[in-house]
């Protein structure tokens, strides 16, 4: 009877320093059915017990109940001690400082083009221009044809175009697109196309401005892209003038650079206008008086224009003998670069936000 008196003390021993040591509740279980699970070392004791004389029985019995209650004692404040350390710890995890300034949504902002694009289609709007849309995909007819730019014109040899051939894109020289129906299909040069569908549908008098995504198949440089926009202009009535195209441009390029404006025009040849011109703006680095951007010259090159040619208000469905009137287009990433100062097409299209963030 002295070893289970012994047993006992060692038993109480061993298990304390087992609960003091358990890391986490599930150890702490282990511990538990180690000492007081069905077939743990008290549980077995207290087993034993039967077959001990009657006063043995007594008091062992009571150390060892005494032991039992001692440890589920001890097991319990563990149990607990391990709980709140644990929520302890989520607290320290998941606190949250409600009093810390809050940060700052990033907000983007229009693109460059977007925004100078929105600004012409106000100038033109507030003088009476509607902003009308056309398709990318043109065909030849529209893009070409109905321009009076036939076939076998040799105007066709100054765009290198994308004709899409079995829905794919493929690059061919315009010198060999006379053999292509009118119906073959390209991505448009120009915008001057949507004119043409505008007047299908509309009856004049008419003014109109679009400013559109064109392609034209050449080698990228600080002033060329395969992609760009062009800003097309057209107004058509019983007699519009280049009276009326001098006064409408001077007073957008006015509004647009907010800056008084000269503009001046030189003849010129496109096969949709006739009479056709070049028109040059002030230089607006110089003023006029002459410097190394404007090669001393005082003026800037801007845009084409000329009179509408009759043979394009006949594809068009309008009689040129009761209509007449002007149209212009004017590459719109060049606007936009003088606008900003910019001296690099690319930059548009490179999105580089070192250089977005700057608008
Ligand atoms: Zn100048």
């Amino acid at each position: 009877m002295k070893m289970a008196k012994i047993d006992l003390k060692l038993l109480k021993n061993r298990a304390e320093k087992a609960i003091k040591k358990a890391k986490d509740l599930k150890e702490l279980n282990e511990i538990f059915k180690k000492y007081l699970g069905k077939r743990g070392e008290l549980t077995q004791v207290l087993k034993s017990l039967e077959k001990l004389p009657k006063a043995k029985k007594i008091k062992i019995g009571k150390e060892a109940n005494q032991l039992k209650d001692f440890l589920r004692i001890k097991f319990d404040q563990k149990a607990q001690e391990i709980k709140e350390k644990i929520e302890k710890e989520v607290e320290e995890k998941e606190w949250i400082d409600i009093t810390a300034p809050g940060k700052k949504p990033v907000l983007g902002h229009l693109h460059p083009l977007t925004q100078i694009r929105r600004k012409t289609e106000e100038i033109f709007q507030a003088m009476g221009f509607t902003v009308v849309e056309g398709p990318e995909i043109e065909t030849d007819w529209y893009n070409f044809d109905a321009l009076n730019v036939p076939a076998e014109h040799p105007a066709r040899d100054l765009w290198d175009t994308f004709y899409i051939k079995n829905g794919s894109a493929m690059r061919t020289s315009s010198s060999s697109s006379p053999s292509l129906p009118s119906e073959a299909r390209l991505l448009r040069t120009h915008t001057t196309p949507v004119d043409v569908r505008y007047m299908e549908k509309n009856n004049p008098p008419l003014r109109i401005i679009t400013i559109g995504r064109c392609f034209r198949h050449e080698a990228t440089d600080a002033s060329h892209e395969v992609n760009f926009y062009q800003l097309d202009g057209l107004m058509v009535g019983k007699d519009i003038s280049v009276a009326n195209f001098k006064a409408t441009i001077q007073e957008f390029f006015h509004r647009f650079f907010e800056k008084s404006i000269e503009i001046r025009m030189r003849p010129s040849y496109f096969p949709f206008t006739e009479p056709s011109f070049e028109v040059d703006i002030t230089c607006l680095v110089c003023g006029g008086k002459g410097c190394s951007a404007c090669q001393r010259t005082g003026w800037m090159e801007m845009l084409g224009a000329g009179m509408m040619h009759p043979n394009v208000f006949k594809n068009s469905g309008l009689n040129p003998k009761f209509w007449q009137g002007w149209a212009f287009g004017m590459g719109f990433d060049r606007l936009a670069m003088m606008k900003y100062k910019i001296n690099d097409i690319r930059l548009f299209y490179s999105g580089d936000l070192r250089f977005l963030h700057q608008f």
